[in-house]
């Protein structure tokens, strides 16, 4: 498969950047145990305390915050706040990429996300097409809102009212006019606001080694994506909460499949299979005379909404530059966090997690070598010549990145990350390579192989 050939062309370049120095061998960890699904490695186990029946969905609480909320007296974005004014001017940019979802969390009383949801819903009438009664939307949005936790520095609300506020631009694209149908935009939407809801702010791996509740609950298979997705669809139940409930049971199962799939696609383990499929649609894309893709089968419309809501969650580096710092700082923060977790169980530290070696730059830019520019450039090749701008921006913050790294005098920086050129480039001729040559080159590939790959 495709996907096979990118792991070890990225595996490849991972082990030489590994082979630089020490912070190019964390970058180069962080990036294949988060973005690679290699198999589990065997932690000393540490037992859980927890003694919650498993027939429950833990993290899901009962809170009645809205219950004063009536279709009658709705404030003009959904939430009660003192800056209505601020918050309407922030409001007039929600259909462009440069949208600051910062001011909009200080001009909401910090309900981003119920403020982004009802704001986006109500632009795309999606409250009049799914017949959905305003006040159970926004007490539905604001019971997801409280299920996230305040206290974990990036995995908290206002990423996921920035990934939805993002795919809510994306969907928007010129390539993809009247592409997909209402209920899919629905979906898109509405698993962006739930993909990472209840997050404990640790990663995956640090569940499974754990041993912790929600790896038992989901045998170590997309631990977070499978829980996010279980809250987010249980919070339906809640008084007043069932935004779906005038939706057709066809719909309702339509939906509910659209949501389950995109949010399992938001496991970074899944990220080269994604690219992989979405170079393959590149490569046979069919446009109208007017320049919009053509997806007649469903297929496509879910592979390409996946990989919207997988390009919305890794969007922070092609933000501008005072938006993408501030993620950046939250992201580290959350990761040392869970570091010194780890130093206080005796575990080893995860790649990128320890506060005293982590070199901040250092990651962003193989982060946005490896991981983002690929990813993006293969975006902005399917909806052509929509996604220039961004591209751009993404170019110009790894230069910032890569300009502001500390030199330190010995041993010399990492030469690797210093071109100015991005290092990990899969081309489409290496997929038609692949696609039409498959076989012989899988014998090739493997028989040029002087050294075991270290990552696989
Ligand atoms: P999620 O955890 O669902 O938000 O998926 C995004 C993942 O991508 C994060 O957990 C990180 O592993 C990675 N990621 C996203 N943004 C950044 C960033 N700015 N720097 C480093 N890693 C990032
Ligand atoms: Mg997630
Ligand atoms: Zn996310």
């Amino acid at each position: 498969m495709a996907s096979n050939k990118f792991k070890r062309m990225l595996n490849r370049e991972l082990s030489h950047l590994s082979e630089m120095s020490r912070s190019g061998n964390q970058v180069s960890e962080y990036i294949s145990s988060t973005f690679l699904d290699k198999q589990n490695e065997v932690e000393i186990p540490s037992p859980t305390l927890k003694d919650k029946p498993m027939s429950q969905i833990s993290g899901v609480r009962k809170l009645s915050h809205s219950s004063s909320l009536s279709s009658t007296s709705m404030p003009r974005f959904g939430v009660n706040t003192d800056h209505e004014d601020e918050l309407a001017k922030e409001l007039e940019e929600l259909n462009k990429w440069s949208f600051n979802i910062f001011q909009v969390a200080e001009f909401s009383n910090n309900r981003p996300l119920s403020c982004i949801m009802y704001t986006i819903f109500q632009e795309r009438e999606l409250l009049k097409t799914f017949r959905i009664p305003a006040d159970t939307f926004v007490t539905y949005v604001m019971t997801l809102e409280d299920h996230y936790h305040g206290n974990v520095a990036y995995h908290n609300s206002l990423h996921a009212a920035d990934v939805t506020q993002s795919t809510h631009v994306l969907l928007s694209t010129p390539a993809l006019d009247a592409v997909f149908t209402d209920l899919e935009i629905l979906a898109a939407l509405f698993a962006a606001a739930i993909h990472d809801v209840d997050h404990p702010g640790v990663s995956n791996q640090f569940l499974i080694n754990t041993n912790s509740e929600l790896a038992l609950m989901y045998n170590d298979e997309s631990v977070l994506e499978n829980h996010h997705l279980a809250v987010g669809f249980k919070l339906l139940h809640q008084d007043n909460c069932d935004i779906f409930q005038n939706l057709t049971k066809r719909q309702r199962q339509s939906l509910r499949k659209l949501v389950i799939d995109i949010v399992l696609a938001t496991d970074m383990s899944k990220h080269m299979t994604l690219l992989a499929d979405l170079k393959t649609m590149v490569e046979t894309k069919k446009v109208t005379s007017s320049g919009v893709l053509l997806l007649d089968h469903y297929n496509e419309r879910i592979q390409v909404l996946r990989n919207m809501v997988h390009c919305a969650d890794l969007s922070n580096p092609t933000k501008t530059l005072p938006l993408y710092r501030q993620w950046t700082e939250r992201i580290m923060e959350e990761f040392f966090r869970q570091g010194d977790k780890e130093r206080e169980r005796g575990m080893e530290i995860s790649a990128m997690c320890d506060k005293h070696t982590a070199s901040v730059e250092k990651s962003q830019v193989g982060f946005i070598d490896y991981i983002v520019h690929p990813l993006w450039e293969t975006w902005a090749d399917l909806v052509h010549p929509d996604a220039q701008e961004l591209l751009d921006t993404l170019e110009e913050n790894r230069e910032w990145y890569l300009t502001t790294m500390p030199q330190s005098p010995s041993p010399p920086p990492d030469r690797h990350l210093q071109h100015d050129r991005f290092q990990f480039e899969i081309t489409l001729e290496d997929l038609e390579h692949n696609n039409h040559n498959h076989e012989i080159e899988e014998e090739v590939e493997e028989g040029c192989q002087k050294e075991p790959l270290k990552f696989d």
